[in-house]
């Protein structure tokens, strides 16, 4: 990243936590959490460190300009102590459904390859146009459907959640992730003291994953028979029936029992929610904190409506005083408020702030140079 990309963010950065310091969300307990970010020039994560309260998150913010923000989901005695040290009090449950995990159809045709040799930008699916190498790193432009996938499997989950497990709704909180998903946090007495086991536990349970097929109504040989799953029962048998349909279990139920087993496993993919177990397993995690911006996009993490529409419009908090970049983009695209961008062939062209910011992030513009991020209102 160039010096002028740098001055462009460094100025949007600093600027979003100054000035629109409602849309952070402080976290509760703050004393307790360990707190990380990256900032530009630099690689690598910044760990370990403690704010005693909100005055210092905000002091943070505004001298580190951070591209990212991470608070942990745990609370600690020692936050900025070595992991080992810290004296871990329980942790929020959380749950991170990420488009690109999806396996949509659409995801080639608005993504774009950044060439790590020469910087220039190709279509998706093959190496980079200008130099051939095939040292490329895919970065993908936002996608109505794409999000709403995202969206359908939180929904999912939240069923699971209350449906099966019992959970508050008043104890989640769903938000976007500033990029392709979505982040779920539960916040409840009784799921904050679970280990990491425990968690990977549930995390099974929501995807799908383990269920035995004497559950499902097909024992080994010689033990007694239970009913197949039916629409409308509770939990895991009313969803598996609904989603496979009567007739697909019955047919897989006829092959036998491991015939059963594998019909169980192959429906995890389809039936369960199609969240990161890794997630949701770490209980000294640091997960991005909401209202802070995504360094994938420039967009924030922000509460989640009953619907996805006009998400990227929500979490679009930058300011749109004209700013110049140097385009280059093989797609169409939208962000913000902005419904149609590009594409652009490696040409100059005025965008508002959050527009040029989005783009550099995703590596299809540079700042034009002194464009620096000030200037005019
Ligand atoms: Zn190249
Ligand atoms: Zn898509």
């Amino acid at each position: 990243m160039s010096g002028d990309d740098e001055a462009l963010l460094r100025g949007a950065i600093k600027e979003y936590y100054i000035e629109s310091r409602e849309h952070v969300v402080v976290p509760d307990q703050i004393a307790s959490r360990e707190f990380g970010y990256q900032k530009l020039g630099y690689d690598g994560m910044i760990r370990h460190q403690s704010l005693p309260d909100e005055g210092a998150l905000r002091v943070l913010l505004s001298r580190e300009a951070p591209t990212d923000v991470y608070c942990s989901n745990a609370r600690y005695l020692f936050p900025s102590m070595p992991m080992k040290e810290k004296e871990w009090q329980g942790a929020d449950l959380i749950f991170d459904i990420d488009a690109k995990d999806l396996d949509m159809p659409c995801r080639e045709g608005h993504s774009v390859a950044v060439c790590s040799e020469c910087s220039r930008v190709s279509p998706a699916g093959g190496p980079c146009a200008a130099c051939s190498s095939s040292k490329v790193s895919l970065r993908s432009l936002p996608c109505q459907k794409c999000i709403k996938a995202a969206h359908d499997e939180t929904e999912k989950l939240k069923s699971i959640l209350c449906g099966d497990l019992g959970v508050d709704p008043a104890s989640i909180t769903v938000y976007f992730s500033g990029n392709e998903g979505y982040h779920t946090h539960v916040r409840a007495a009784d799921l904050d003291g679970l280990g990491s086991r425990e968690r990977r536990e549930l995390a099974d349970y929501v995807m799908f994953r383990g269920a035995v097929a004497e559950a499902y109504g097909v024992p080994r040989q010689g033990a007694k028979r239970r009913d197949l799953p039916a629409r409308g029962e509770r939990g895991w048998r009313g969803r598996l029936a609904a989603g496979l349909g009567a007739e697909a279990l019955k047919k897989a139920a006829a092959g036998g029992r491991d015939r059963y087993q594998g019909a169980l496993e192959a429906a995890s993919a389809a039936v369960g929610a199609r969240i990161d177990p890794q997630v949701t397993g770490d209980i000294h995690r640091i997960f991005r904190m909401p209202g802070s911006l995504n360094g994938k996009s420039g967009l924030s993490k922000v509460r989640a409506g009953p619907s996805p529409a006009g998400i990227y419009a929500e979490s679009c908090l930058l300011a749109d005083r004209p700013v110049e970049v140097l385009a280059e983009c093989p797609h169409r695209f939208s962000v913000g408020r902005r419904r149609s961008l590009g594409p652009y062939s490696r040409e100059r062209a005025t965008v508002p702030l959050y527009a040029a910011v989005y783009m550099v992030c995703k590596g299809v513009a540079t700042a034009a140079a002194g464009a620096g991020g000030q200037g005019v209102n």
